[in-house]
């Protein structure tokens, strides 16, 4: 007996050694999944890592604790559309004309994000990622524009800018029902192509979908765009999120909060599976707004100045936090400037993937953890075409640029960003100091393109040129 235990416990013990280099070198190999959680006109205040009292967010707060917060954290535009068109490419939207919010309009397949472009999906899906879009796309309506043709392989969501929450109000079956754009906001959810009877709010239903996709893809590389319309128009909450807040009044801003809430249990129940599935360690999870707060649904933006829709701090630097344990060091806060443009160059620097086309973002991890120094980017460059505004960031100093469409005057006003957060005080600029930034503009400017299409806000415009608009088949 003793012989035989000498004999075979070398070979025993060389195979467990040789089991555990196996596994160590397949968890090292293995290519991170992503996991960007996208909410929708979200509050620069409104989550407890920016320091809300008023909104208990201990979900999300969870992403910033366990990774980085970002205080300079931006998006590329002050609106829905471009700002999503620009994160999912990795690339400034008007490069390829996407600078106007897509109207509805499935038969134009202009109206919407190029098909020239390539989506952090796309160039995810050819390393082998299984990709799966949730919620808000308003990348486009037409056939061609749609999740499942933009690199996703599955996708359970609404095609259109916004949608109202309680199932009972969807009671248009497809999208032959929708005669004008707000009717968009009331069809029935889509799993890839067919509509679905869903019986849950929005929001849980969204995370429920969330949780399912990683259960059930977890053993393999992932990429997932969580995209919540919460809370977005229309305010809408289901009592058991309005009871968290019965302390406050009724209005806006507590159906507002409320919403805000059932999104913290949603990142909350998608965090604990992802723990569950032991791939924590192997997952960056993203958590950002796609602009600053509304005013319309009383978000709070303290302490910056302006909102949605402006660039002003307000409508550009959003709430964005970031977790990849093992990478990034837990509690950290992170000061210098990163954009949604960083998520793809991130992504897919450790996928090892490679996109056709010149990416305007960088990975920006090296920088959080302190392997480079420095600022990730040189400057960053913000335009709205149809109001001729336009902002630049270099270093601290921010230049922006504001035309009154109505007395078509115009006038520059300059900030330190940094030490003024809330843009309240105009720096005095040497004459070279304004030409610097102002240069630093025109070079961008010269390599984008006019927007493409007509945007939400030629609406009447855009029907009357194209009485065909609703024409089109049930989908
Ligand atoms: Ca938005």
């Amino acid at each position: 007996m003793k012989k035989i235990l000498l004999f075979t416990l070398p070979l025993v013990l060389a195979f467990f050694a040789y089991k555990t280099i196996d596994s160590k070198k397949r968890k090292k190999n293995k290519k991170p999944n992503v996991v960007v959680i996208l909410v929708d006109d979200l509050g620069y205040q409104d989550v407890g890592f920016n320091g809300s009292k008023e909104i208990p967010t201990p979900n999300i707060d969870r992403v910033a604790n366990e990774g980085v917060k970002f205080t300079n954290g931006y998006v590329t535009y002050a609106v829905c559309g471009p700002s999503r068109a620009g994160l999912i490419t990795g690339r400034y939207q008007d490069r390829f004309g996407s600078g106007r919010n897509p109207l509805w309009a499935p038969n134009d397949i202009a109206q919407g994000l190029s098909l020239e472009e390539e989506t952090i999906a796309d160039v995810l899906g050819r390393e082998g990622y299984k990709s799966m879009a949730l919620g808000k796309w308003h990348l486009g309506g037409h056939e061609k524009l749609r999740p499942l043709k933009r690199g996703f392989d599955e996708f359970y969501g609404f095609l259109t800018g916004g949608h109202r929450y309680f199932p009972e109000e969807w009671t248009l079956n497809d999208i032959s029902e929708i005669k004008q754009h707000s009717d968009a906001y009331r069809t029935k959810l889509l799993h890839n192509d067919t509509r679905v009877d869903e019986k849950e709010y929005l929001t849980d239903a969204l995370s429920r979908e969330a949780v399912r996709f990683v259960d059930e893809n977890a053993d393999e590389p992932f990429f997932m765009y969580l995209a919540y319309n919460a809370p977005h128009a229309p305010l809408q909450a289901t009592p058991k999120y309005l009871e968290r807040f019965s302390h406050m009044e009724k209005g806006k801003r507590k159906t507002y909060c409320a919403m805000v809430s059932a999104v913290d249990d949603g990142v909350g129940l998608l965090l604990d599976k992802i723990d569950e599935k032991k791939i924590a360690d192997n997952t960056i999870v993203i958590f950002l707004s796609d602009n600053g707060g509304s005013k319309k649904i009383k978000a709070n933006n303290a302490p910056l100045k302006g909102h949605k829709g402006n660039f002003f701090e307000g409508g550009i630097r959003v709430p964005f936090a970031m977790k990849w344990p093992g990478q990034i060091p837990a509690g950290t806060t992170y000061e210098r400037p990163v954009i949604s443009l960083d998520i793809m160059a991130t992504a897919v620097d450790y996928a090892k993937a490679k996109p056709k086309k010149p990416l305007d973002g960088v990975n920006i991890v090296p920088y959080i953890n302190g392997e480079k120094e420095g600022d990730p980017h040189q400057s960053l460059r913000w335009r709205n075409y149809d109001k001729n505004m336009y902002a630049v960031r270099k270093g601290d100093t921010k230049l922006i640029h504001l035309f009154n469409t109505k007395n078509q005057n115009a006038h520059f006003e300059y900030y330190n960003v940094n030490e003024d957060i809330g843009e309240t005080t105009i720096l005095e600029l040497s004459a070279d100091e304004k030409q610097e930034l102002q240069a630093d503009y025109d070079a961008w400017l010269e390599q984008m393109l006019v927007p493409k299409y007509l945007g939400l806000l030629k609406d009447k415009q855009y029907s009357k040129e194209n009485p065909d608009r609703f024409n089109v088949l049930a989908y």
